[in-house]
Parts: C-alpha cells; sequence; structure tokens
C-alpha cells in the first residue's frame, strides 16, 4: 500500500509511517507529489496567528472516490515551539482518523506510539495531575479508548500498591543476570540464546566471567551503601546449566551482595520446562529463590514444534506439577497470542489448561515479528491469525483473566506487534513480580551482568536514561568481561557521583 501525503513537511515522514503501519502490514509513504500511490491524503494547514487549524482529505485511487470527509483540528499554543508540536499531532490525529473511516478498523491506543503507556501515566501523576486530568489528557492528545485508559489506571494502581517507594528507588539498583544458553534456539527468538548442547567448555568460561562481575559489581554496592531491591536471572534459560552450576551460582549471589535477606525478590526464568528436573527445584528451594517461571507459550505440540521449542505441552504440565509439588509457590507462565496456525480455538484451548494449573502470574504476549528472528526472516512459512482474530484472543484473554481473579500489573507495547496490541502481565493480587514493573516503568537503575545483559542506568533525581551493553555470544563476552565490568563501574561511579554532587549544593 503507497500513501501519497501532500501539505506536510518531510520531517513528518516517521510519524506518518508509524500511524500507517497501524493499518496496513506492508504500507510506504511516500510525502510530495508522486504518480505511484492507492491511497492519496492531502493536508491542508493554516496558520491564523493565535490558531492553528488542519484539515484533511483521502483519495483511493481505484475508484477515485472522496472516502473519508474532512476533519478538522483546531486550537491554539502560546509558543511557536508548542504550535510545532501542536500542529504535528494535528496531523497525527486527522491520518488516524481518515484512515479509521477508511479502513473501519479502531485504534484503540490512538496516536501513542513510541512512548510507553504506563510510563507517560506514571510522569503526569508526579507533576501533580488528578486522574480525570491525566484521562481527559490523554483522550484529547492521544484518541486513547475508555477501554486503555482504565487498563492504564488498573496497572498504575497495582503498581503503586506493591511498590508504595516506587517514585524513591532510584537511590538503589537492581540486578538482571543473563545466562545465553537454551536447549534449543526457538523461531520467534532474539534474545542471547545459544544451544548449550556440546558447549560445556563455553559454559565453564562464561561462568567464570559471570562470578568475576558478580564479584566486583558487589563489593562497588557494598563500599558505596547501594541496596540491591531486585535480582533477575534470565538469558536464555537460567536453568540450562546443571543443578551444580546453579547451586554454585546463587551461592556466590549471597556472598557477594551483601545485605541478601533485604532483597525483595529474586526471580529464576525456567521457562523451557526440558531445563527442570528435581534436583534444580531442590537448589532452586535451597537458596529461597522467590519466582521462577515455566513457558508453556502454546498448549498445543503442533504448535511447539512448529516454532522449534523441543518440548512437549505434556513436559509442561509434568514439570509445573513437579514444581509445584516441591514446594515452589510463586510460578509465572508465558502464553503468546497469535504463534503460527493458533486462533480463537486454540487460545481457548491454552487458558482452559491455564486455567487448570493456576500459575501466581501469566504473562501474555502478543506475537510480535521482531527484526532478526528466524521467523521474520521466512514470514512467508508461518501463517498468522488477522489482526480482528488477534484483536478477539486478546478480548478472550482479559476476560479470562478476570473471572479467574488475575489483575493486570505492567503492560508493554512494541514495534510489529500483531494488531498493535500489547504485552501484559497479569498477577493474582500480591503475587506481581516487583522486577518487571522496575524495568518497565524505568525508575531504578538496572545492573546487567552476563552475556546480553543490557545495563540501564537512570540517573537518580532526573531519571535521564542511558544503557551500557554486555555482548550477546560467550566468546566475545569471555574476552572482555573484565573490561565491561570496569567500565560499568565507571559509569556507576559517574551515575551517582553525579546525584551526590547534586545532593551538596543542594
Ligand atoms: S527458550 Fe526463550 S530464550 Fe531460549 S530460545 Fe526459546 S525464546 Fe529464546
Amino acid at each position: 500500500m503507497i500513501i501519497k501525503v501532500t501539505g506536510v513537511e518531510e520531517n513528518m515522514h516517521q510519524t506518518l509511517q508509524h500511524i500507517a503501519n497501524l493499518y496496513y502490514e506492508e504500507s510506504t509513504i511516500i510525502i510530495g507529489e508522486t504518480d505511484q500511490w492507492d491511497l492519496f491524503i492531502h493536508i491542508i494547514q493554516a496558520d491564523k496567528q493565535t490558531a492553528y487549524y488542519t484539515e484533511g482529505q483521502l483519495q483511493d485511487k481505484k475508484d477515485g472516490t472522496k472516502k473519508a470527509d474532512f476533519w478538522k483540528e483546531t486550537f491554539s499554543g502560546e509558543s511557536d515551539k508548542d504550535r510545532k508540536k501542536k500542529a504535528k499531532q494535528a496531523v497525527s490525529h486527522i491520518m488516524v482518523k481518515l484512515l479509521s473511516e477508511y479502513t473501519g478498523t479502531v485504534q484503540p491506543w490512538g496516536t501513542l506510539t513510541g512512548i510507553r503507556p504506563t510510563k507517560l501515566y506514571h510522569k503526569l501523576i508526579r507533576e501533580g495531575w488528578t486522574t480525570t486530568q491525566i484521562h481527559s489528557y490523554l483522550k484529547t492528545d492521544y484518541l486513547l479508548s475508555d477501554e486503555k485508559l482504565n487498563l492504564l489506571a488498573e496497572i498504575v494502581e497495582r503498581q503503586h500498591s506493591v511498590l508504595p517507594d516506587l517514585y524513591e528507588l532510584d537511590r538503589g539498583v537492581s540486578i538482571y543476570i543473563g545466562i545465553p544458553f537454551c536447549p534449543t534456539k526457538c523461531a520467534y527468538c532474539t534474545f542471547p540464546a545459544y544451544a548449550i548442547n556440546g558447549r560445556n567448555g563455553s559454559v565453564e568460561t562464561f561462568l567464570e566471567g559471570l562470578h568475576y562481575e558478580m564479584e566486583q559489581t558487589g563489593k562497588w554496592l557494598k563500599e558505596h551503601n547501594i541496596p540491591v531491591t531486585t535480582v533477575y536471572f534470565g538469558g536464555g534459560t537460567p536453568t540450562s546449566i546443571s543443578a551444580e552450576e546453579m547451586d554454585k551460582l546463587y551461592s556466590h549471589m549471597y556472598k557477594v551482595f551483601s545485605g541478601m535477606e533485604k532483597v525483595r525478590e529474586v526471580t529464576v526464568e525456567a521457562g523451557r520446562p526440558d531445563t527442570i528436573t528435581p534436583e534444580k527445584i531442590e537448589v532452586l528451594k535451597k537458596w529461597n529463590i522467590d519466582r521462577i517461571s515455566i513457558n508453556p507459550q502454546s498448549f498445543e505440540d503442533t504448535t511447539l514444534k512448529a516454532i522449534g521449542r523441543h518440548h512437549s505441552v505434556e513436559e509442561t504440565v509434568t514439570k509445573y506439577k513437579l514444581a509445584r509439588d516441591m514446594g515452589l509457590q510463586n510460578i509465572n507462565m508465558d502464553l503468546i497470542i497469535g504463534l503460527p496456525g493458533e486462533g480463537v480455538s486454540e487460545m481457548e484451548y491454552s487458558l482452559q489448561e491455564t486455567e487448570k494449573l493456576k500459575p501466581e502470574s501469566l504473562t501474555v504476549h502478543t506475537l510480535s515479528f521482531k527484526r532478526a528472528s528466524a521467523m521474520t526472516k521466512q514470514k512467508n512459512k508461518y501463517k498468522v491469525a488477522g489482526r480482528k482474530e488477534i484483536g478477539q484472543m486478546m478480548d478472550m484473554t482479559s476476560k479470562w483473566t478476570k473471572e479467574n481473579e488475575y489483575v493486570p500489573y505492567y503492560l508493554y507495547r512494541q514495534k510489529n506487534i500483531l494488531g498493535n496490541l500489547e504485552n501484559v502481565g497479569y498477577s493474582f493480587r500480591g503475587k506481581e513480580s516487583l522486577y518487571n514493573i522496575i524495568i518497565m516503568e524505568e525508575v531504578q537503575t538496572i545492573i546487567g551482568l552476563g552475556c546480553g545483559a543490557a545495563s540501564k542506568w537512570v540517573e537518580p533525581g532526573t531519571g535521564k536514561i542511558t544503557r551500557f551493553a554486555n555482548p550477546k555470544d560467550p566468546v566475545s563476552y569471555n574476552n572482555g568481561y573484565e573490561d565491561y565490568t570496569n567500565k560499568k563501574i565507571k559509569q556507576l561511579e559517574e551515575l551517582f557521583q553525579i546525584n551526590n554532587s547534586a545532593a551538596s549544593t543542594k
């Protein structure tokens, strides 16, 4: 679909392309004159000094008829900058309104792209806005639907309830530890995940590097009296390594991070059921790991095979029951909406099966075609549901979670997500993952250790964000972990010194 747009500046291209992507899987925006177009949108803008007046018109080349009427946005702004911003917003609104009318597709997130909805909500609360003001602003300026506004309000309320000091966490840190191995690589995966078989040599070397990073970081945190709020082992699949290696790793964690008794939550992803053994569960229990994740993704064996999971549904259920029977009390499960070949009936079945297991939390992802995944590279091979059906699956899940007493507690949206929807973390009340809230709302520095671990520095006081990424592949990591550790400690020094000097000038 080629959409020709006239009447706007070239610098609007990215914004308009984002909006077009909400409606069409494949679309190209061309600003200015061209003969190659399927749709033509003409925007008329007029600066009337105190008010900026914008309207638009849409035409379909096939029959040449006007498919949507004029839409008008009238507003006033106080400064040039403000008016420019408003003009851009008005053009976005007009595009959304015209394309919605033309395609019959409703965009519940309106024009909100590229911004984390809950983060924006928190920002407004911190600035002193009331709930009514926030909702009215998001509705007017971003065209958010009531349904999404209510979802945001519910999530923000849960987050405050489990982390009452959410806005004061910036003086502490959380730790992310990346273990880059999995039994096999899933087709949709873009995480640092290397097949573990035959790589034992490099696993050993990797763990040596990781132990070093943990030790140096722990030492620095202790010296500067910086508390650790949560620890999260991800990857890859952290339970891919042996029970003995896990035991040594957690023992090391307790040794090098002082104040482990005050850490509010330690999570270990055990996403692939084929990595779970009774010995490993014993180790998780021995070190008081609070929360684990066992991820079915789907309860259809054919789907699991198609996406390269190499484990069966039966194994998911057996390992889940094993973990439960052995005493693990907080288990998360991940499900993905829109996996290849799946529609409403498969989703319904997955939810019915989940209901029998009653995990404490359920994270519902909507499939996203990430650029680097095997699935995206062979997109034609994988048949996925259309936008309408994806929406139905999402609605069904949301209804199911309500009926089963799960509450939403975090949300994020990704580019190229099917149906322009969202990923939502649900949990029983009180079983929310604190780490997930902290990372989504970017309220605290997260120090990433291990392979592919991204550190996110959140400057205390200002919330300014910078990042540092460890290499994704174990060989590069093994060759350079001392260097990465030193660089990160230097950056941490700067991050917290900025704060110290700011504090001393107050
Ligand atoms: S289990 Fe997770 S990390 Fe491992 S390959 Fe599959 S999606 Fe990637």
